[in-house]
């Protein structure tokens, strides 16, 4: 997959089979209103919130540690926007 892909709510199914909770999330947060996009980066992802700000972005491994953990993580920096 190119970087830069956007990837849709099956394809992040598919890529994070395995961990449930961060798999999820990343789900929710594409078919949010307004959407994030999660695109391709490397093995993993890069998320970016729909404010547009150029550092609202987050990079998340393909295979992280701990799914809860990677989880929590990116939910507070989705909570942190403030637009
Ligand atoms: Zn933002």
């Amino acid at each position: 997959m190119r970087d830069g892909h956007g990837l849709s709510a099956d394809e992040i199914r598919k890529k994070y089979k395995g961990y449930k909770e961060l798999g999820e999330l990343l789900r929710d947060l594409v078919k949010a209103s307004p959407p994030w996009q999660v695109r391709a980066q490397g093995h993993g992802v890069r998320i970016y919130c729909p404010c547009g700000d150029p550092e609202h972005t987050l990079s998340v491994p393909s295979t992280p540690r701990d799914d809860a953990n990677a989880a929590k993580r990116v939910r507070r920096f989705a909570e942190r926007c403030h637009s």
